[in-house]
Parts: C-alpha cells; sequence; structure tokens
C-alpha cells in the first residue's frame, strides 16, 4: 500500500549534514571499483551541486550530472 503522504518519496542531499531536497543527480562510476557501465549515484542540492561534482570530476569518476526529474524519467524509460 502506498503511504497517503506522497512526499515521502523526498530524496536529500548526499552532502555531509546537509539535509537539503535533492535536486541534482550526480552519475559516476570508479573504474577501479566499478563495471564501466555501472553507475552510482549522488543526490545533490542546488548549492552542493558544484562541490560534490568537483569532487568526484577531479578523481575522473563523474559521468553525468542531470536533474532529478530527468534522470528519473531516463530510469522509467529504460528498457
Ligand atoms: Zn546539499
Amino acid at each position: 500500500m502506498n503511504s497517503p503522504n506522497d512526499s515521502a518519496s523526498t530524496v536529500i542531499c548526499s552532502a555531509k549534514g546537509c539535509r537539503a531536497a535533492a535536486v541534482w543527480v550526480l552519475a559516476w562510476n570508479n573504474p577501479k571499483l566499478h563495471t564501466p557501465d555501472r553507475r552510482k549515484t549522488w543526490l545533490a542540492c542546488e548549492e552542493h551541486r558544484e562541490h560534490l561534482s568537483q569532487f568526484l570530476g577531479v578523481r575522473g569518476f563523474l559521468k553525468d550530472v542531470v536533474t532529478l526529474e530527468e534522470w528519473e524519467a531516463r530510469s522509467a524509460s529504460d528498457g
């Protein structure tokens, strides 16, 4: 049964200590740990998107940054 409160699906930013609602999805892959088609995701609010994407970017892990809306639309239409 679904909860009557559909805001229960709100997702929170992955940044340490941040409780803001996430609006961005950062898709990343660590080639030492993951197969190339694997995607790990971090969620980010508007404020932490840049910080988190830089963290992944300098390590060469960052693959994609999309809005949460687009990410969900993609996964929904994905085979
Ligand atoms: Zn945040």
